[in-house]
């Protein structure tokens, strides 16, 4: 197979080319296109854009390729979560999902699909799900791992073995990971969701998000709710997340470094506690990661005293932006107690961006008074 940087940069690309075609197409803005005579019954992929467009087809092929099934394109990664928890529960055909997980997740169970009457059960990240799943036999089991923000991780392959025994539909958040750290559907889930405004797309100037599917009935099922659905990505937002990919493979790596060397340096900082991180060989996180994760990425957490800590390591940092998402080229910290994670105060996000390793170390060890 091609290496991850061949693979991003030319993934989806099978069209020949006739001379004089662009080498890089650029996005297809219509809502509309010609049908030709009315006798022409077969008009083809393209009749209105809420059902399809050239520039979600090349992306859904470049990240399908990557994720190994084929991809549906979504305004947002909540929109792709949203299409799977729709999709695939009902009245009475519940989900099982990370309690630890992203917080949005959590509220559209609670708030939109209980009260119609599907019921939401919960599991943490790295709990017992075999026995979650024989308990409240879900229809779907929704996995995140490694976990936002905690870096918890738990075993794909085991979880899907246990849920289609029991006849459910696994889904695997891949948003931390990215394709090419993670391969939850080659790990035997069904559905692989994430948000592509993160790591995938990379400069944090969009948002996006995808669901792929091992299944072509799966597959389908997510087309035909996103097209009835109608939240539907912009042709523009998705050109320059294709855009983005292409270096995927190039930021992946710098932001892995650059969490390595924080982490060994924030554990040894003192005032910093709890540093996790999944690539270090000691993280209680690590043995399993390994055998389930191709690669490391930038996202690492610990925690300092307290809420005002965090605000004085933020006043005297310079190289990292305060802020949420990650995944970008900018280092960016995030102290998650704010928006209700049920963590420690002093909790930090950090996401590490590609700057250079020595300048993010001084920057971020000499702040936190190191
Ligand atoms: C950000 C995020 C989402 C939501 O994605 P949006 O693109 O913000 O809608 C879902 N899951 C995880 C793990 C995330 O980090």
């Amino acid at each position: 197979m091609l290496g991850d940087g061949t693979r991003c940069v030319r993934g989806g690309e099978h069209d020949a080319h006739a001379v004089g075609d662009p080498v890089h197409r650029g996005p297809v803005l219509t809502s509309t296109y010609h049908l030709g005579r009315p006798e022409e019954a077969d008009q083809g992929a393209d009749f209105y854009a809420r059902a399809d467009n050239p520039t979600w087809r090349e992306f859904e092929a470049a990240v399908g390729e990557l994720d190994g099934g084929p991809c549906t394109v979504f305004p947002s990664g909540m929109a792709a979560i949203a299409a799977v928890l729709r999709a695939f529960t009902g009245a009475g055909r519940g989900v099982l999902l990370p309690s630890d997980g992203y917080y949005v997740a959590r509220l559209l169970a609670d708030e939109e699909l209980a009260p119609l009457g599907v019921p939401v059960a919960y599991c943490a990240t790295a709990g017992d799900w075999a026995s979650a799943i024989a308990r409240h036999r879900p229809a779907l089991v929704m996995l995140e791992t490694p976990s936002n923000p905690g870096l918890e991780v738990c075993d794909v392959a085991a979880v899907a073995a246990a849920a289609h025994a029991a006849g459910a539909v696994v889904a695997v958040d891949n948003t931390t990971c990215t394709p090419l750290g993670q391969q939850p559907l080659a790990l035997g889930a069904d559905l692989v969701v994430a948000s592509d405004t993160k790591a995938l797309s990379g400069h944090g100037d969009l948002l996006l998000g995808h669901v792929s599917a091992a299944d072509p009935v799966h597959h389908e099922r997510v087309r035909a709710f996103r097209t009835r659905g109608g939240a539907i990505a912009g042709p523009m937002e998705t050109w320059l997340a294709l855009r983005g990919l292409g270096t995927l493979d190039l930021r992946l790596a710098r932001q892995a470094e650059n969490a390595r060397a924080l982490a060994v340096a924030l554990r040894e900082t003192p005032g910093v506690h709890d540093v996790r991180w999944p690539g270090l060989a000691d993280d209680p996180s690590h043995v399993l990661a390994r055998t389930q994760m191709r690669r490391w990425n930038g996202i690492l957490r610990f925690t300092l005293a307290d809420a005002h800590a965090v605000s004085e390591f933020l006043a005297r940092t310079t190289l990292v932006d305060s802020a949420t998402s990650f995944g970008g080229l900018r280092t960016a910290a995030d102290r998650r107690a704010r928006w209700g994670d049920a963590v420690p105060d002093g909790l930090v996000r950090l996401s590490c961006g590609v700057e250079d390793t020595g300048d993010l170390l001084a920057d971020v060890i000499g702040a936190l008074g190191g």
